[in-house]
């Protein structure tokens, strides 16, 4: 496994040492991974580019940035900031007020399994649950939890549940109404 480093660490020792080799060096993590992390941290690319050092994917191509050719910096670029990340959050904060990170960390928190029936989602995303009487009542957009699309879709069709499953369901919807209460209270007082 690689070595944890901060992005506050890499960051300095990218001003530092001034290229993304020296970089990964120092911080005893592979040059791609800080290829993506300095990516992703939006670093100028002007600022994270040693022009004498050829890059790795195409030594007679010049360095366009961290140690990379246009070509190979552009689709990384797009493959790591647009076409994931960027667009995701972007859906989530649209969709339900929340940002990508947030997404995850609820997934992380659920184990990657839907709320009700604990099924894993290894293929389809979990959907984001949202609250709709919150959303009417108070204008807010909570969302209450992930579930898997069958869950999501038939949440009161529980015929075929098994007890456990039941059980969870019930744990779920007290929490809704902890929730709803919680916002009554807030709108009352
Ligand atoms: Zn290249
Ligand atoms: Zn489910």
């Amino acid at each position: 496994m690689e070595k944890r480093v901060s992005d506050k660490r890499l960051i300095e020792v990218f001003a530092r040492v001034g290229s993304a080799y020296a970089t990964a060096e120092e911080v005893g993590i592979s040059r791609n991974a800080v290829r993506e992390r300095l990516i992703r941290l939006g670093i100028p690319r002007k600022k994270m580019t040693d022009r004498s050092v050829p890059p790795d994917c195409h030594p007679d191509r010049e360095n366009f940035s961290v140690g990379m050719c246009k070509r190979c910096y552009m689709r990384e670029y797009q493959r790591i900031y647009y076409t994931t990340d960027k667009s995701r959050d972007n859906y989530y904060r649209t969709k339900y007020g929340i940002s990508y990170q947030d997404y995850l960390n609820m997934q992380m928190r659920q184990n990657n399994r839907c709320a009700i029936c604990g099924k894993l989602s290894p293929t389809k995303r979990l959907a984001a649950d949202h609250d709709r009487e919150i959303q009417r009542e108070y204008g807010v957009t909570v969302v209450r939890g992930l579930l898997c699309t069958q869950c999501n879709q038939s949440v009161i069709g529980g015929v075929e549940y098994s007890d456990e499953v039941m059980r969870n369901a019930i744990k779920y919807m007290q929490k809704i109404i902890r929730l709803r209460k919680k916002y009554k209270e807030k709108a009352i007082g």
